[in-house]
Parts: structure tokens; C-alpha cells; sequence
């Protein structure tokens, strides 16, 4: 259609003058029209299409209700309709335009939009779930090439194919589909589906998935189609279902994918690669010259080849790997009943096995100095007089030099996935279980698994799986025939010799296996590192079988993308990650972490490592209390009454009675809970930006979340008075903590319930830092205190010499609390908190409940707690807090001089906040310029944070045992990175 007409249409039954460009559209002509109310879509159709338009409409109606995501809106024509009748058989409609670019054509595609794309087609699918069809099927049902569901019809044309070896390829994927999968997928709950999710119907803006498009293939069919259209154009030919994990993912956290959909999913994947092969020779059989069809072919031809050499059931199993599912589905169900039956199960090698005399051979790739010759194996088991040798479950190896354990361009299979059981050739190998002969072969080639046997066994409901037993002599498997019975016990084997092992020493490989995935003989005893989660499951551990307590699993060390992978599934997407580049740290001493990869990182950051990472006193009494007793605080022990004592012996009188839980959030709970009792009172007083924990109780007195991103604002119990910020709060200079005061009097007069507590930390760190304002605690706990109130102290963040001039934050505004909090730094390290009251306020607790707390308290807990304390006044750290607070203050504020957006520097001892503004007058907050400085700091070795509402505050909080070196080396990075 011209130009012309087109913006003829625009103006005449849409009234949208403007400019006017052509789209790409492979059905109907469509336009761009650009106007100053914003961006639209026009697209002409024919009279054939109108039935399939109604659909389209009602499908974009029901998605209007997206919130995450965007699809086109109908803007009615200037008579009502939604499509107008514009003459000459043609019909037109409007769409606004969704702003971005097209994934295809992006170059901005940030790190989760697989993730994210997933998601997207999972949101869509449950807006159309809504969608009733009954009216629609007629249109929806036509043949239609891209409609999986008629995938049969398809099948006459793939002789249309030329290239022989495309043709094999395309016709294992349509053999697979009409003998197998169609049925189960038909099976399935239907309902409209997007069917298109194309990267050229996705769009993407600010390197992020937000949208989707063209709602011309409309189908009725199970929702798995949908998702395997999306993951069809995402395949990367090296590895094509690890390339689409993230998709499958993203979808099933939006909307989980059951079973029965997971094992169709890859198959459905595989026929809509061959269907879009098939349909282009269609096309090029109606247009021979089509030279960009045939271009597009060339990717299929090494995309198609790398679907159906992979086996399709363990892609199956890894897909649902992806999802969080056990890969295999009946994993669990066999480990529960190896944990569980009665069934005999017979030792592998010389029973009892129980009282062989073992050692371990380490044949991890970190060990320099393998055993890995026959003769070197027997000398250490000689030496410790040891019958048998054990060779790890999940070890990471590097004995796997053949091209065996190689495959062009991919990652080498390294980690073990049997247990190795090493003694002398000829030694007998008894069958673990009753089973039969599944499989036995000899497998000579170089390293490989030798003379073999598997054999098959049943659980009490039936469901199968299979015993491997590798590296047995050529004999062992004369006279053994597939399907011959096996009893439990019964002599299968003897162990072979290197030579007829292809150059193993004497061992048998035993492994357990759910699924043999096609793999014949060469069945994997070893799989690639980034595949261990999948493996692990398909290989269940067979100490389940062999029962060795010391145990055989050496859980190798995944890989930093396997992790970052595994986390997504495993974890909450809630809980947050540290730094833009996000980083696996492996160790930490002193004042320095350390990833990986061997970086060193001092660490401003960390206030619970109070005494440093992995202090060697709080090691060594946590190992030595482990050793001797861990038990509840329902018994006399010594650890936790005399630390009690020496905890309270750090406070004012009359704070002397303890109670141990086990995190910051916990003891505030417990405050709250002792402050109710003791007032009857609900009403609670708190600071703007505070936070004081995770739990729900806590959230509600933490205007930081209830306030904050996903909060759920004030609740009805609690006023939030402005926070007393002399810097550049509502009241600033001389005498503000007065007026802070005043109104934190008038904000409690607002509450209309009995007051029960008033919560505030003496710096407010989620506040960015902030000291409260001189004169204003005092006062506020006189207020509190007329009314009835109680005042509670956190001194989760702050507390423990971390103040150096004080040991306890109050103590720099001179008062008293009744009730103190403490957490992170009591157990430097290990999950230790406390609340301390008064006899009074702990006597009102006395209700007849009785206060019982698993973990709190506990002599471990407690021997590291008085350690902690120990330690604190041996090697003087709140000196060591005042000295090092004090020079690293100075430092910054000398820095200031000539670094503009330094604004204001603040805090006590080691606890520091740096405020960072775009202009000192205006104090507009520099979040920028503080996140950029994060990020340099990291690059350069230094770990820092930052908090506040502008998020432009320098949170320092470093281990208290961090001396002027370090704080140089922080100067340094601080002055080079706000100076470039
Ligand atoms: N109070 C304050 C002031 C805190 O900063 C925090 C934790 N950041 C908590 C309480 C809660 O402590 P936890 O995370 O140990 O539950």
C-alpha cells in the first residue's frame, strides 16, 4: 500500500496527522505514524484476515492487565470501532507503539534478558489463559504451518528438502514428534498462546526485555508451544539446551511448568527448527531465487545436527535441572529407597565391607602428587595396612587425558560420578541389589571403562534404575547374558588388570544410574563440571549402597557461572548480590577477603567480621567447644552465664539481665515483645529511614522498607518522627537537637494508642550515617519515658567499642536504655545477638509462657561471644577504633579540601559515613558519583558500600582491627577514584 493512502487512512478514520514510514511485516502492510500526541502503529489487513483480527483484539484487550511487561493497545478508529471497514475489501486498525528496539537488533542486551524473556512469554501466557475461545476455535484451529500441533501435516513436505543430510536431520525431528510427543503434548491443556516470540517480536529498551508484538499466529494450543517458539531462536549451536536454561527458568518462576510440559518442551524446541526449515523450502519452492531464505538455512544446518546428536531424554532432565525439579524424575524416589528398604543390599567388595581397613586416594586436579599408578596406589595402602582404596564421589579430576573425555570445542568431562573401590586384579565384585543383565561390553578404547556390566534393579513401586560396574577382567563377562538374573550378593566379577583396563590400575568404577540417555556402551563416568547439579542427580551417590560412614562425596567446586546459575534457581531473586560485577569470594583474614580468582580486597564493609575474618581465637574456640558439647540453655553451663555476666559487666547499671537469640532482627522482635508485657502498650516510636530488622514484626517499626521499594507504608501503631540529621536534615547548627526533639514530641502526640517504645540506633546507618543531632536523645527518652514508653537502644550496627570513645553508641548522648539490642559483631562472625534489660522489665516477662529459644544461648554460641569480648580488650580494638576512626576522618577531610563533592564527613570511632553531593550549597545527593567510586574501589582492591535515601553515603564499617596502612590504602583509592 503507498504512503500516501496510508496516511490517508491515518487522518481520515483515526484523526493521526504526522509522519508516516513503512515496518516490515510479513503478512500486511504496516506503518509507523509519528504525531505529536506519540507513536502508532497502523496496519491494513484484507477481509479474510478480519476473524483472526478479532481474536487479535480480544487477546490484546485481556493483556492490557500486564504489569511487568508491554503489548500494543487498539486505539479506536474516530467512529468507536476498533476496525474500520476503509474500502476496496481493506480494513484498518491502530496499535500504539512500544517504545525500544527490537532484540534482534539490539546491541544493549544486558546479562538476565533470557531470564527476563522467559518471563515475559510466561506473563503472557497467564494473561491468555483468561481468554475464553470457545467462539474462536473455527479461526484458530486452520491449517497453519507454525502450529506445532498439526506438525503431522508437515511432514509430506520435507522431501521438498535437497541437502540429504538436512533432510535426515529435519526427519528425526518429525519422527520423534508424530511417533512420540504430539500425543503426550495434545494431552495438555490448551488455551491461546502468542505462538511468535521471535527475537524480532520481542523488544528490549535500556538492555532490558519489556515488551512483545505481532499477535498474528495466535494458537490454541498447550502453552509449552509457546515457550518453545522463544527458545527456539535463542539456541546456540554449541551447547543448545545450556543456552536456553535461563528462558525456562524465567518462565517457570512466572508460572511453573509442570512435568508433563518440561518433557515435550525440547522436542517441541527441535520441531520448531525443523518446521522453519521446511517452511522455507516451501517458500523457496514457490520462489527459487530467494536468496535470503537459503542464507538463513545455513545456521539451521549446524543448529539441527547439535539437537538431534544430543540425547533428547537428558536434555529433557536438564531442562527441568533448570527449573529447580531433580533432573531425573525419579531420583528422589530411588534415593529414598536405597535410604530406606529392606531389600538386601550386599557389599561390592570383600564383605563385610564394614571391616575392610580403607584409605582415601585424592585424585582431585588440585592434588601435585596422584597415586595414579597401580604400583603407587598399592604402596600407600601397604604403608597404612589399608585392604581397599576409595576414590571420590563428585571429585573434580585431571586424569582424564583421552579425547575420550573430549569433545570438540566443549568443556572436558572432569568430575567423577561413581565411586572407585580400589584393591588387586582378580579381586571378586559381588552384585550390590537383586537386578538383572541390562547391558555388558568391552569397552578397549584408551581410558575408557574397560570390561563392563550393568545391571538393572527395581524400587518397590516399580520405577528402574542401574548399577555400573567398570574396569572388571575380560572374564568377568563370559557366559553373562542381557536379561540374565542377578541375585544380590551373588560374584559378578573380578577386578581386571591395567592392561585389560586401558590403562587404569585395578579398581572397580561403581556407579548408580537412573537413565542411560542413548548413551550404548559409552556410558559417562564422568561429566563436565558446569553439569554437575544435572549429574548429580542422574548419579546418585553410591554411598547410598556402599554405606561408608566417613563418607565419599567430595563436592566439587563448581565453577563461578555454575554458582551464579545455581542461585537463581535455588535462592530468592530477593535477596541481592553485592557490586555490579558480582564476585565469589572463597576466603577471608584479617581485614582482606579474597575470590576466586586469587583478588585481594580490603574490606571497609564488613562490621560483623568484628575482629577480623576468621579471628584464629574464635576458630579455635568454636572448634574446641564443638568438640566437647552443643546443647540448649536448659542446663547449668558455665559458657553462658559467665558470659552473660562479662556482656552485661560492658553496660550501665541497672542493664544486667540476658537474654541469647540469634540475629539482629530476632533480638528486636524479643525487645518489642519484652517492652509490650511490661507497658500493655502497642504504640511504637521510631525515626525516619530506620531500619531495625527482616521480620515482620520488625519490618513494621522499619521506615527504610515500609516505607521503601515493594513497602506497605506506616502502620496504624507506629509514628515516625524526622530523623535529628544536623547535616541536612529539616533543622540544622546550633541547638537543632532541640527542635528535633520537639517535633519527635509533637509526631508522639499523633499516635492515638498507648505508647509502648521508642527504637532508635545513636547513628542511624540505613539513614546514610547519620549521628543523631546533639541534646536530641536525651530528650527523647524524657518524652518517651513521661508517656509510659520504654527506650530501646540497637546497637546492632554500632555497638562493641565500634565507637571508640564509647564502647555502647547511647553512651555518646549520655543516657540510659531499658532495653539494649545486639547483633551482628557479638559473635565476630557467627550468628550470635542479645538483647540485655532490666531485672524489672525481665520480671514483667514472667507470665507463665516460658521463653525457649532452640539455638540462642548455646555453649558454642556463648564460647565465642566471651572470646569476641576477650580479644576486644586484648588487642585494645576500641583504642585501636578511636586512633584508626579518627586518622581515616582526618584523611577524607584533608581530601575534602580539594575534592568538591566530598560533602560532610561524620561518625565515631569505625563507623563513618562519607557524603558524596553534586554541589556542597545545594547538597544535591552524588549517587552517581557514589556508585562509580564503588565500582573503581572494587576494580582497585577495596570493598565499600553505601546507604541513605540518596544513596550517597560512604558506609564505613571495616573489621576493628584494621591499622593506618589500610586506611592509606583506602585513602588512596578513594582520592584516585574521585579524581579521574
Ligand atoms: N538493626 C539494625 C540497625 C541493623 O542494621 C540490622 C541489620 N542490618 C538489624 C537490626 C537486623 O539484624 P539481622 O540482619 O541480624 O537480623
Amino acid at each position: 500500500m503507498e504512503l500516501e493512502l496510508a496516511r490517508e487512512v491515518a487522518e481520515k478514520f483515526f484523526n493521526k496527522s504526522g509522519s508516516i514510514k513503512v515496518l516490515a511485516g510479513e503478512r500486511n502492510p504496516n506503518f509507523l505514524v509519528t504525531t505529536a500526541a506519540g507513536k502508532f502503529v497502523l496496519k491494513i489487513h484484507s477481509g479474510e484476515e478480519v476473524s483472526q483480527i478479532h481474536i487479535q483484539q480480544t487477546a490484546l484487550a485481556s493483556l492490557e492487565q500486564l504489569v511487568k511487561f508491554q503489548t500494543p493497545v487498539t486505539i479506536p478508529a474516530v467512529s468507536g470501532e476498533l476496525l474500520v471497514d476503509i474500502g476496496e475489501g481493506k480494513f484498518a486498525r491502530m496499535l500504539t507503539w512500544i517504545d525500544g528496539e527490537l532484540w534482534s537488533q539490539s546491541k544493549d542486551l544486558g546479562q538476565n534478558n533470557k531470564a527476563q524473556l522467559g518471563r515475559l512469554i510466561a506473563s503472557v501466557d497467564s494473561q491468555l489463559a483468561n481468554v475464553d475461545c470457545k467462539d474462536y476455535r473455527a479461526t484458530l484451529d486452520q491449517p497453519f504451518g507454525w502450529n506445532a500441533l498439526q506438525a503431522k501435516e508437515l511432514v509430506a513436505d520435507i522431501g521438498l528438502i535437497q541437502d540429504l543430510e538436512l533432510r535426515k536431520q529435519v526427519s528425526i525431528v518429525f519422527d520423534r514428534i508424530t511417533n512420540r510427543t504430539l500425543a503426550k503434548v495434545l494431552a495438555l491443556p490448551h488455551q491461546l498462546i502468542h505462538n511468535d516470540a521471535n527475537d524480532n517480536n520481542v523488544v528490549v529498551a535500556n538492555g532490558s526485555v519489556t515488551g512483545l508484538i505481532d499477535f498474528g499466529d495466535l494458537i490454541y494450543a498447550p502453552r509449552v508451544c509457546g515457550l518453545a517458539v522463544g527458545c527456539a531462536y535463542q539456541l546456540d549451536a554449541n551447547d543448545p539446551v545450556a543456552s536456553i536454561y535461563a528462558i525456562v527458568r524465567g518462565y517457570h518462576e512466572v508460572s511453573a511448568l509442570s512435568p508433563a510440559e518440561l518433557e515435550v518442551l525440547f522436542d517441541l524446541i527441535c520441531l520448531r527448527v525443523a518446521t522453519s526449515v521446511v517452511m522455507a523450502h516451501k517458500q523457496l519452492a514457490a520462489d527459487p531465487g530467494n536468496e535470503y531464505l537459503s542464507i538463513s538455512q545455513d545456521f539451521f544446518r549446524t543448529l539441527l545436527p547439535a539437537l538431534t546428536s544430543v540425547s533428547d531424554r537428558l536434555s529433557h532432565y536438564r531442562l527441568r535441572n533448570a527449573c529447580g525439579y531433580d533432573a531425573h524424575p525419579d531420583s528422589r524416589h530411588v534415593r529414598q529407597w536405597l535410604a530406606t528398604t529392606d531389600a538386601k543390599i550386599s557389599d561390592v567388595v570383600m564383605p563385610p565391607f564394614a571391616d575392610a581397613k580403607k584409605i582415601w586416594l585424592d585424585w582431585s586436579g588440585e592434588n601435585k602428587n596422584i597415586a595414579r599408578s597401580w604400583e603407587a596406589i598399592e604402596a600407600e595402602m601397604h604403608a597404612a595396612g589399608a585392604d581397599v582404596a576409595i576414590g571420590h564421589y563428585c571429585e573434580d579430576r585431571n586424569v582424564y587425558e583421552s579425547d575420550f573425555f573430549v569433545d570438540e570445542g566443549k568443556e572436558s568431562r572432569t568430575v567423577h560420578l561413581a565411586v572407585d573401590l580400589f584393591a588387586p586384579a582378580g579381586t571378586p565384585v559381588y552384585a550390590a541389589l537383586d537386578g538383572k543383565v541390562f547391558l555388558f561390553h568391552d569397552n578397549t578404547a584408551h581410558l575408557d571403562n574397560g570390561p563392563m556390566i550393568v545391571l538393572e534393579h527395581e524400587t518397590d513401586q516399580g520405577v528402574k534404575f542401574h548399577t555400573l560396574y567398570a574396569h572388571l577382567s575380560r572374564e568377568s563377562l563370559e557366559g553373562l547374558s542381557v536379561g540374565k538374573e542377578i541375585k544380590s550378593g551373588q560374584q559378578i566379577a573380578t577386578m581386571g588388570t591395567e592392561e585389560v583396563n586401558v590403562g587404569w590400575p585395578p579398581h572397580t568404577h561403581f556407579q548408580i544410574i537412573m537413565d542411560l540417555c542413548d548413551m550404548a556402551h559409552d556410558i559417562w563416568g564422568v561429566a563436565a563440571i558446569s553439569e554437575l547439579p544435572v549429574w548429580r542427580s542422574m548419579c546418585p551417590n553410591p554411598n547410598l549402597i556402599l554405606r561408608i560412614p566417613e563418607g565419599t562425596d567430595v563436592h566439587a567446586h563448581m565453577k563461578t557461572e555454575t554458582l551464579a546459575q545455581e542461585r537463581e534457581v535455588v535462592l530468592s531473586r530477593a535477596l541481592s548480590l553485592n557490586f555490579q560485577k558480582h564476585l565469589e569470594i572463597v576466603s577471608g583474614k584479617g581485614a582482606y577477603l579474597y575470590d576466586r580468582a586469587g583478588g585481594k580486597y580490603l574490606d571497609l564493609v564488613n562490621n560483623v567480621a568484628h575482629l577480623g575474618h576468621s579471628h584464629p581465637r574464635v576458630v579455635a574456640a568454636a572448634h574446641k567447644q564443638m568438640l566437647t558439647l552443643n546443647t540448649n540453655t536448659r542446663y547449668y553451663n558455665q559458657n553462658a552465664i559467665e558470659y552473660a555476666r562479662a556482656l552485661a559487666g560492658t553496660l550501665p547499671d541497672p542493664l544486667s539481665v540476658v537474654f541469647f537469640v540469634n540475629s539482629g532482627s530476632e533480638a528486636n522482635d524479643l525487645a518489642l515483645r519484652l517492652a509490650r508485657t511490661h507497658t500493655k502498650a502497642n504504640g511504637m516510636m521510631v525515626l525516619e529511614h530506620a531500619y531495625h530488622g527482616h521480620i515482620t514484626s520488625i519490618i513494621d517499626i522499619s521506615p527504610y522498607k515500609f516505607n521503601g521499594p515493594g513497602g506497605e507504608g506506616c502502620p496504624e501503631h507506629v509514628r515516625v518522627a524526622p530523623i535529628p540529621d544536623a547535616y541536612k536534615g529539616i533543622h540544622r547548627g546550633e541547638g537543632c537537637g532541640d527542635k528535633y526533639a520537639a517535633d519527635f514530641a509533637s509526631t508522639m502526640k499523633t499516635l492515638d494508642q498507648p505508647l509502648c517504645a521508642f527504637i532508635s540506633e545513636s547513628i542511624v546507618s540505613s539513614g546514610g550515617q547519620v549521628p543523631l543531632a546533639p541534646g536530641f536523645l536525651k530528650q527523647a527518652f524524657a518524652t518517651t519515658r513521661a508517656a509510659g514508653g520504654l527506650c530501646i537502644s540497637d546497637e546492632v550496627q554500632i555497638g562493641m567499642g565500634r565507637m571508640g570513645s564509647t564502647f555502647w553508641g547511647f553512651e555518646l548522648h549520655d543516657v540510659v536504655p531499658d532495653i539494649v539490642t545486639i547483633g551482628k559483631p557479638l559473635g565476630s562472625g557467627h550468628p550470635l545477638a542479645a538483647v540485655v534489660t532490666t531485672p524489672e522489665i525481665a520480671n514483667s516477662f514472667i507470665t507463665g509462657m516460658e521463653y525457649f529459644n532452640t539455638f540462642g544461648g548455646n555453649p558454642v554460641s556463648a564460647a565465642i561471644g566471651q572470646t569476641v569480648l576477650d580479644v576486644i580488650v586484648d588487642e585494645a580494638l576500641q583504642r585501636n577504633a578511636l586512633n584508626v576512626g579518627n586518622y581515616l576522618m582526618d584523611g577524607v577531610r584533608e581530601l575534602s579540601k580539594s575534592i568538591e563533592c566530598i560533602g560532610d564527613v561524620r561518625g565515631s570511632g569505625l563507623f563513618i559515613g562519607v557524603e558524596f553531593v553534586t554541589d556542597r550549597a545545594s547538597q544535591s545527593p552524588g549517587t552517581q558519583i557514589t556508585k562509580d567510586l564503588i565500582e573503581f574501589a572494587r576494580e582497585n582492591g577495596v570493598f565499600l558500600s553505601s546507604d541513605g535515601p540518596g544513596d550517597n553515603v560512604l558506609k564505613i564499617k571495616p573489621p576493628m582491627i584494621i591499622g593506618k596502612s589500610e586506611v592509606d590504602q583506602f585513602l588512596d583509592v578513594l582520592k584516585r577514584g574521585l579524581k579521574r
